[in-house]
């Protein structure tokens, strides 16, 4: 058993707050450093990203650490996309088959405060705000941390020192620019920017509440998520450079223009939309691929330090979450923190690539493919087939959103061979009636094992 005493985890966002819960839990002494600000007390940081869904390997992470009841107040359901399309009709198109298949939308600020207060008031985590991580000393054993406040530089000793710094990880770079850990950072040329669509004047929602609504437009795409004050938080989703792009809309006009007409019926629920947009900065998006995670049991990196991905699959945090029970477990199952940090890799890069490949892959389809009647018919299709062989064959989408208990890894190869099931089933067909459903039931058997757990037919 490794030895019970003092721990620091770097960062108190998600990933950090969960797992100084889940280590405190076990009985280690945990603090943790943040460079921000106490956000408990005042408003969350406007065009940074404020809502997060949150699907079932999320929700299941955070049941098992006993905040669900915690968060769950906050939560808004989102039970299929609503899609805008150009030209002015509107389709939803439910995420699961079953009641319980939703995702939900949460105010990453709510998320943090109630982790942080669980953490620090319910097990007793220490956490020093305002305390910066700004270099590692791995052959001195400890990690140097300014104290914004005071101006002075602590010395933490790395025994170890666990990284959830988030996707830019000062930790990360500091191992890598020593050359202990290889990096590749994987940019995006789309970028993000943050735009807010208010409540509607008798203080409810202005569009449907209870789903993800995307306006695809093939090279960039605007999605919105529900508040529970009525809000949505839009995100507009475009290429960084070309036309159109965050560089070439660089006036007010142009940027009225682009956004009116584009989406028009966003555009008039969206009053602020282009002084927002000239005031919130254009966010970074990319995958991080680090290799080890860790160095000689001093240092350990976790959630999105080791592995940011793109945030197409709304999974980001839900890894991050689904790491933090990993890592616990790791930490219970050996004796020494090599062998956990290492076990922890072992069993988390596998599946961190896969949803980074996956969340990749999802971009184009959110962006174009949800509009194309053959991925609708897929869609359907891949409905129908688990209505009928729900031990079987479970949609990728579902695997990934809905399905804790299959790992990411497990979805990405089980998804590749339904895909080409179905593009066999689909080649000539234009409706469900056209598939032939004895052939499809004969290749599930034959190509799909059946799938541990309950999926009884619903
Ligand atoms: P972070 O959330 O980045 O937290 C890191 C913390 O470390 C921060 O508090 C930071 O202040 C602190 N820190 C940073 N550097 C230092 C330092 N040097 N010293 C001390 N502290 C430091 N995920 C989902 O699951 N669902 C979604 O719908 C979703 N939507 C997204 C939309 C967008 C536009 C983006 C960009 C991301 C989205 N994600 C989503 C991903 C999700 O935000 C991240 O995966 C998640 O926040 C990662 O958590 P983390 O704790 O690892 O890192």
């Amino acid at each position: 058993m490794i030895e019970r005493g003092p721990l620091n985890i770097v960062g108190a966002g998600p990933a950090g707050c969960l797992l100084a819960i889940l280590l405190q839990r076990r009985g280690f002494e945990v603090t943790l450093y943040e460079s921000r600000r106490d956000p408990r007390g005042g408003p969350g940081e406007s065009g940074r990203s404020i809502n997060l869904a949150l699907a079932d390997r999320g929700l299941h992470a955070l049941e098992v650490a006993g905040v669900y009841a915690d968060v769950a107040a906050g939560m808004v359901p989102m039970r299929g996309r609503f899609l805008h399309q150009p030209d002015g009709t509107e389709l939803l198109q439910p995420y699961g088959r079953r009641p319980g298949e939703v995702i939900h939308s949460i105010s990453r600020h709510r998320l943090t405060v109630a982790l942080l207060e669980v953490a620090t008031r319910r097990h007793g985590v220490r956490v020093e705000f305002e305390h910066r991580l700004t270099d590692l000393d791995p052959a001195g054993g400890a990690a140097l941390v300014q104290d914004l406040r005071r101006g002075r530089t602590l010395t933490v000793p790395m025994g170890p020192l666990l990284a959830a710094d988030g996707g830019g990880s000062a930790a990360r770079r500091c191992l890598s620019d020593r050359g202990l850990v290889h990096v590749v950072e994987a940019g995006l040329d789309h970028g993000y920017k943050e735009l807010s669509i208010p409540a509607a004047r008798d203080g409810g929602y202005a569009l449907a509440p209870n789903a993800l609504h995307i306006w695809p437009r093939g090279n960039f795409m605007l999605i919105a998520l529900p508040n529970t004050d009525g809000s949505f938080t839009a995100t507009l989703f475009l290429a960084n450079r070309g036309a159109p792009s965050f560089a070439a809309l660089d006036t007010a006009p142009r940027i009225r223009e682009f956004l009116s007409t584009q989406f028009p019926d966003a555009y008039r629920l969206m009053p602020a939309c282009v002084d927002e947009f000239q005031a919130h900065a254009t966010g970074f998006l990319g995958t991080v691929y680090a290799d080890p995670w860790n160095f000689k049991g001093m240092v350990g990196l976790v959630g999105d330090a080791a592995h940011a991905i793109v945030p197409f699959h709304g999974q980001g945090m839900n890894c991050c979450f689904e790491d933090c029970l990993e890592f616990d477990a790791s930490v219970g199952a050996e004796s020494t923190w090599e062998a956990a940090l290492g076990r922890f890799q072992a069993v988390r890069k596998p599946n961190a690539d896969a949803i980074a490949a996956m969340a990749l892959e999802n971009y184009q389809e959110m962006r174009e493919h949800v509009i194309d009647p053959k991925f609708l018919l897929r869609q359907r299709l891949s409905l129908e087939l688990e209505r009928r062989h729900p031990r079987r064959f479970i949609p990728r989408y579902s695997m990934v959103m809905f399905h804790h208990e299959i790992p990411y890894r497990i979805a990405q190869l089980r998804g590749a061979v339904q895909s080409r099931l179905l593009d066999e089933l689909t080649a000539d067909a234009a409706t469900l009636e056209d598939i032939d459903f004895e052939r499809a039931g004969r290749e599930i058997e034959r190509l799909l094992s059946p799938m541990p757990g309950d999926h009884a037919p619903t």
